[in-house]
């Protein structure tokens, strides 16, 4: 299993959850995200790639008009050289992060 540094200083370990995304009045569901959780702070975490992948997904799902919509890895990335970069989920309601 993957795992990664919380904030905290404890470890955060990767799990796959459906998380939800909104621009603006448009709420949308984006299934099987890869999250980091820190069991110690019950904290959600995303990796700064996968956060932008999300924030695609979310723009895609709106686009073509589902609520829900499979979340997909960019299988290209070096996602471990950006692993360092977390973004807090905020309550597990997302908003747009760049
Ligand atoms: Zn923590």
């Amino acid at each position: 299993m993957q795992k990664t540094m919380c904030l905290c200083g404890n470890e955060a370990q990767l799990h796959y959850k459906d998380e939800i995304g909104r621009i603006k009045e448009s709420i949308v569901t984006i299934k099987n995200v890869p999250i980091f959780h820190c069991p110690d702070c019950e904290d959600g975490y995303m990796t700064g790639p996968n956060c932008l992948r999300f924030a695609e997904q979310v723009r895609k799902a709106v686009e073509l008009g589902v609520n829900e919509l499979e979340f997909q890895e960019d299988e290209g990335f070096d996602q471990i050289a950006f692993n360092k970069y977390l973004i807090k989920l905020q309550k597990h309601l997302l908003m747009i992060c760049l």
